[in-house]
């Protein structure tokens, strides 16, 4: 009599199982261990925001991956820039502040109206940290494309906490 209950319950915690161990994903594909996610933080911004970001420890790197999205308000400006990322300890410490580029480098006003970055840090983030992460719509290393995917320093990075520390990584 109870037997249809159970298999449906079963079912159920299957199916949940599963959509939550995609979820745990890295964006770019492929199952991550939740012990190696590394929470991240979007920085709203106004016409042009980092919409998806997600983070993990591969080995001795840490990826960062993630979409930059137009907003629905902007019909018509640029949609130029890049990300700003920024490496917060648990207590506040900026351990490092990087940016890349995302492409396309101008994202379109049609279709998606997203864009793809991805960050590899050449280190993996110590235990408790957060990865703030911004758009920003300067022009710096815009003659860069070649180097897309490629780190670079960001003269004025947006995703720098307001009270830090600095303590930089060795
Ligand atoms: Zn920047």
């Amino acid at each position: 009599m109870s037997r249809l209950p159970y298999f449906t319950v079963l079912a159920l915690f299957i199916v949940v199982g599963f959509l939550s161990g995609c979820q745990e994903g890295s964006i770019s594909g492929g199952y991550v261990d939740p012990a190696l996610v590394v929470p991240t933080e979007k920085i709203p911004s106004e016409y042009v925001y980092v919409a998806v970001a997600a983070a993990h420890i591969e080995g001795r790197i840490t990826r960062v991956v993630g979409r930059v999205k137009r907003a629905l308000n902007n019909c018509c400006r640029n949609a130029t820039g890049h990300v700003d990322i920024v490496v917060v300890a648990d207590d506040g410490a900026v351990l490092d502040a990087v940016s890349v580029l995302f492409r396309p480098r101008n994202i379109s006003k049609t279709g998606k109206k997203s864009a793809k970055f991805k960050a590899d840090l050449p280190y993996a983030v110590p235990e408790g940290t957060v990865l703030r992460l911004r758009y920003h719509d300067s022009l710096d290393a815009a003659d860069k494309e070649a180097y897309a995917d490629a780190l670079f320093q960001c003269e004025q990075n947006t995703a720098v906490p307001e009270e830090h520390t600095a303590v930089l990584l060795p």
